[in-house]
């Protein structure tokens, strides 16, 4: 039979039996009496011990009466004993009841749905002094109907169920569970739970204004042309309305070792930890960020998660009574949340300063006195997070599922972007902000003790390396799902100038599609912005075995199609009807840059779309990692191309995709050379080189006073080059500085750690054709050394020397030749037209270097699609 036990009962309360005066059994209404047929012969009544909102009631038999039907007669319910109390909870419900529209089918006068405050009954409380106290039983306020719409709340009663804290899909299916919610409703992470019977029963406190005077009769007096049903009824003795819960209060948890509370289920309770009175509203691992030596820590540094200790969220009647799992796991240990210290001799339970007192916080620019967009921490002392008060309190981590500005750095230190200002609810006592913007701010580690006096905090930052007066600007070249407007933010709180926001297709999944207009560039002096920080829709088309391109920035219209060939990357049944090489070539015509994003990755067509001469940059790609720097496979895909004469410019880019990448994490540093900085004059400083791509070190690098992206001219018999360098960093610690030569390590550098700016020259003997790149390596003293920064080359052309480099070249041809036999084999053919083009521009790729080789006189073994002659060099 139905019943509700949503937590073990509260010891506040007792019930008390109706049986007496129970007239009707669940099941047996007809649809008349309630006023709806298709409630004939259900089941409306719970039965046996409940347990709802943690208020035992002691209900009804279920082969029995179990239900008392008030209507047209009065009913007096006598105690078995007299009692006296505070307050009588009833659960009860009212027959629908409605006023008739006019002709016209307007309800004169209009008192609404459900009539407001219409009087269904009056409960009279008769005490043993034969004084009364009558309540009147009003619709809307102590009393609902069967059938509750939306915005049919009451006033003084609520649901039989109650409001739950639920997990969101992707963390269920993590924890092995089945998903039980639908996706975006779970991402609200609240719910009401479900009742057990088909109509909605409401829970009332009625205040008993003589709690000490003996009660011994309740009269149940129904109004005229109105019936209810009341189910149950429990007394207590706590002074305030024992349905109000009180504000979000939080609590350390601490746990013996094995012991677990275990996954949150669908409804969001947990088998080992519970409260009655209230409900729980996270619990999320305690976070160790070492606060004794905050400063000393750098930006995004992560906190260890504390093994068995936890941050409860929950929110409670102050008589709430938390039970916790211990040792013996079937004993549980019980608090008073009130006084909620408590610790058995496993586990314990300890309050944390409410987070109450209301605090601006400002940042404002040193030197401009201007607030700034940055990227901002707060946690407390016990490490909770304290977020602004409209940013996440719980950032989602997984792909494609939070798009807010949010980031969870490493999935556990929680930040946010704000725009300068923001109001958040800070506990008294100590609180640790982190703030930053980028690479050349000094991010700031500071610590706040927040008293009652306390209402506002103004951080000043400092714009300390001097990259972009310089002419550097800086950008994300990937970035994916943000809205325009967010990625605007996110960017400036990353101090990354250019945001490219890409437009693509996942499957049957279009994103961003809406935002591009192939004109507006977000943030421009022409779009309303001042111009510093700007966001560019571009598109990212895709072939998941001929890879992924970046069309930047592009003029007029979308081009199209985002994807092809089929999935992973495309939807079912979509032929390959471009190249990479094609959409590049048409990105370039409509005025965009073209990048070739997480190079080389898909590796295969991207080798004819650079020997063709399409692309302008290849992109080094973080995600959402911090300390692997730039991948040596990456570099290595690129050299080659240098080394045969490809000219491609370095950047950098995230490809992020969920709230765990922050926008520039690599990114892409462009020499503005003259003028005003615009998004055009970004694209050019692309097209030229004149780039870097770093985690954070900033570079200036030149060879005989020409900048990266140069090309110097030297005689036959080459010279003696000085390459000079300039190094500098406020986050990532240099360590090294390498000058790289047509591929090889030439000169090392090292730095020692502490040192924040470096710089130097190196001489350099160049003898043939040959490209020279600044590699730059660094990293955390917690962290392994990465390739941390790496310069666009500068080319010397010798004369009479051609870049070339034949086991290179080679490699390069057999990727040109496998994107012939994919289009050849397995890949979905487009129609004759489009598969003849797509297979012309392979071809002609594939017949450029080849050329290429045979004039250079390079042996090598043909292809089978590729057989021919070769009458000038032996084989
Ligand atoms: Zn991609
Ligand atoms: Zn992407």
């Amino acid at each position: 039979m139905p019943t509700i036990v949503d937590s073990k009962p509260s010891p506040e309360f007792t019930p008390i039996s109706l049986a007496g005066v129970y007239n009707r059994n669940g099941a047996s209404f007809c649809g008349d009496e309630l006023a709806d047929e298709t409630l004939a012969g259900k089941e409306l009544s719970l039965t046996g011990e409940n347990v709802i909102r943690g208020i035992p009631f002691h209900l009804g038999d279920a082969a029995e009466n179990n239900i008392l039907f008030l209507k047209n007669d009065a009913v007096t319910f006598d105690f078995d004993a007299p009692i006296t109390c505070c307050y009588f909870v009833f659960i009860h419900t009212a027959v629908a009841k409605r006023d008739v529209p006019d002709g016209d089918g307007i309800t004169r006068p209009p008192r609404g749905r459900i009539i407001l405050g219409d009087k269904v009954a009056d409960y009279q409380l008769i005490y043993e002094d034969g004084s009364e106290q009558s309540v009147a039983i009003r619709r809307r306020f102590a009393i609902g109907e069967l059938h509750k719409d939306w915005g049919d709340e009451c006033f003084e009663a609520v649901p039989l169920t109650k409001s739950s804290a639920i997990p969101t899909i992707s963390e269920r299916m993590s924890a092995g569970e089945p998903p039980d919610a639908l996706f975006g409703r779970s991402q609200t992470r609240v719910s009401v739970e479900s009742s057990p019977v088909p109509v909605g029963y409401w829970v009332y406190a009625l205040e008993n204004r003589k709690p000490n005077e003996v009660i011994k009769s309740i009269r149940f007096v129904p109004a005229e042309e109105s019936a209810l049903l009341i189910l149950g009824l429990t007394a207590t003795n706590l002074g305030g309305n024992p349905l109000r819960w009180g504000r979000r209060q939080k609590a350390l948890l601490t746990l013996p070792e094995g012991v677990s509370i275990g996954h949150p289920d669908a409804s969001g309770r947990y088998a080992g930890l519970g409260i009655d009175l209230g409900q729980i509203i996270s619990v999320t691992p305690r976070l160790d960020y070492d606060n004794a030596h905050w400063k000393d820590g750098y930006n995004n540094k992560a906190p260890v998660r504390v093994e068995n200790q936890f941050i409860v969220e929950y929110c409670a009647h102050p008589a709430a009574r938390f039970t916790v799992a211990s040792k013996d796991k079937l004993s549980f240990a019980v608090s008073d949340c009130e006084k909620i210290n408590i610790s058995t001799e496993t586990s314990s339970l300890e309050p944390i300063n409410p987070a109450e007192q209301d605090v601006i916080i400002k940042i404002i620019e040193a030197k401009s006195k201007k607030k700034v967009a940055v990227k901002l921490h707060i946690h407390g002392e016990a490490g909770e997070y304290l977020p602004p008060a409209d940013r996440h309190r719980i950032p989602n981590p997984y792909w494609f599922e939070d798009y807010s500005p949010d980031y969870p750095a490493n999935g556990i230190h929680l930040c946010t972007y704000i725009d300068g200002e923001t109001r958040v609810k800070l506990p008294l006592g100590n609180v640790y902000i982190e703030v930053s913007k980028g690479f050349e701010i000094k991010p700031i580690r500071e610590v706040y003790n927040i008293t009652p006096e306390t209402t506002e905090i103004v951080i000043e930052i400092e714009h300390v390396l001097p990259w972009r007066e310089k002419g550097w600007v800086s950008a994300d070249t990937h970035v994916h799902f943000l809205s325009p407007q967010t990625a605007l933010l996110e960017g400036a709180g990353e101090g990354v100038n250019v945001v490219n926001l890409l437009a693509s297709q996942w499957g049957e999944l279009f994103t961003n599609v809406g935002d591009f207009d192939g004109c507006t560039t977000f943030g421009s002096k022409e779009a309303g912005g001042d111009g510093e920080y700007l966001v560019r829709v571009g598109t990212e088309n895709r072939q998941h075995v001929l890879g992924h391109i970046s069309l930047c920035g592009y003029n007029g219209r979308i081009i199209t199609p985002l994807t092809t060939g089929g999935p992973d990357e495309s939807a079912l049944g979509d032929a390959v009807e471009v190249t990479l090489s094609q959409w590049a070539k048409q990105c370039k015509e409509q005025g965009g840059v073209v990048v070739l994003p997480h190079f080389p990755n898909p590796r295969c067509e991207n080798a004819a779309a650079i020997v063709l001469n399409h692309i302008d940059a290849v992109e080094m790609t973080s995600w959402g990692n911090l300390y692997d720097g730039i991948d040596p496979y990456s570099l290595s895909d690129w050299y080659r191309y240098l080394n045969c004469g490809y000219f491609v410019a370095a950047v950098g880019g995230t490809d992020k995709m969920s709230a765990t990448t922050a926008v520039g994490t690599v990114r892409t540093y462009a020499l503005i050379e003259d003028g005003e900085f615009t998004y055009d004059a970004w694209k050019e400083a692309v097209r030229a080189g004149r780039t870097f791509a770093t985690y954070g070190p900033l570079m200036e690098f030149s060879v005989e006073g020409h900048p990266m992206g140069s090309r110097i001219e030297l005689p036959a018999s080459g010279g003696t080059l000085n390459a000079e360098w300039q190094l500098a960093t406020v986050t990532v610690p240099i360590s090294k500085v390498e000058l790289v030569v047509n591929g090889e390590t030439r000169e090392v550098f090292s730095v020692t750690p502490d040192k924040r700016e470096v710089q130097g020259s190196f001489s350099v003997q160049v003898n043939r054709s040959s490209w020279l790149a600044l590699r730059v390596r660094g990293g955390y003293a917690d962290k392994h050394e990465m390739i941390a920064a790496h310069s666009s080359p500068i080319v010397v052309r010798v004369d009479e020397s051609e870049f070339f480099a034949a086991a290179d070249a080679m490699t390069i041809l057999e990727q040109i030749e496998g994107a012939i036999a994919f289009i050849d084999t397995v890949a979905t053919r487009a129609e004759a037209k489009a598969y003849k083009t797509v297979k012309m521009t392979l071809t002609a790729a594939h017949r450029g270097l080849h050329n290429r080789m045979h004039n250079m006189g390079v042996f090598h073994e043909h292809s089978p699609m590729d057989e021919h002659e070769h009458p000038h060099h032996k084989h």
